[in-house]
C-alpha cells in the first residue's frame, strides 16, 4: 500500500464525522425501504448468468471491465446466503476474476462488498489498470470516481467480453 496515492491534491484537511443516524434509514429491498432494484429488474441487464448468479455491467463508470455479481436469491450478505451458495461464491468469483484478467492491461482485480445502498447480495469486481500503482488498495474506488466516465456502451461491451471469457 506504500505507493497508494489519493486522486486529490494535498493538503487534504481531515474533518469530523457527522452525527450518527440511528436507526439507519432502510435500504432498497429492506423492509420499509424502496423496492429492490435487482429483483425488480431495474438494473442493467445481465451479461452472464447461471442457476445461482447474474453478472452485470455498471453505468456511469470510468473503468471498463468493472462488473457486479448478484445472487439470484434476495438475501442481504454472506451470512444470509445458503451454505451451498457461500461455497459457490468462491468458485464463481474465481471465474469472474480470471475473465477480467483475460481482458489484458489489468494489474489486479479488486472485490468490494459494501451493501450500504441495497439489501440484495452483490459484489463489485473492479480492474486496477496495469501499472497504476497509485490506485492500490482503497485508492482504486476513489480514482474510479474521479477519472472521466466512459460511455455506458463501452462499459457494457467490456462486461460482455468478460462474460464471453467466463
Ligand atoms: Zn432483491
Amino acid at each position: 500500500m506504500s505507493s497508494m496515492t489519493l486522486p486529490y491534491q494535498e493538503p487534504l484537511v481531515p474533518r469530523e464525522p457527522g452525527e450518527r443516524q440511528i436507526p439507519e434509514p432502510p435500504r432498497r429491498g429492506e423492509e420499509g425501504g424502496p423496492p429492490c432494484g435487482i429483483c425488480g429488474g431495474k438494473t442493467t441487464a445481465a451479461v452472464w448468468s447461471d442457476d445461482n448468479w447474474t453478472l452485470h455491467p455498471p453505468v456511469g463508470g470510468s473503468l471498463p471491465g468493472a462488473v457486479w455479481l448478484a445472487s439470484r436469491v434476495h438475501v442481504d450478505s454472506f451470512s444470509d446466503l445458503p451454505e451451498e451458495l457461500q461455497a459457490d461464491f468462491g468458485r464463481v468469483a474465481a471465474r469472474v476474476e480470471r475473465a477480467i484478467l483475460a481482458l489484458g492491461d489489468v494489474g489486479r482485480v479488486h472485490l468490494y462488498r459494501w451493501g450500504d445502498g441495497g439489501a440484495h447480495f452483490h459484489v463489485w469486481f473492479i480492474p486496477r489498470p496495469l501499472g497504476m500503482l497509485e490506485a492500490s488498495g482503497v485508492a482504486l474506488p476513489l480514482w474510479e470516481d474521479v477519472l472521466p466516465n466512459v460511455p455506458d456502451e463501452e462499459l457494457r461491451a467490456a462486461a460482455e467480453r468478460v462474460a464471453a471469457a467466463m
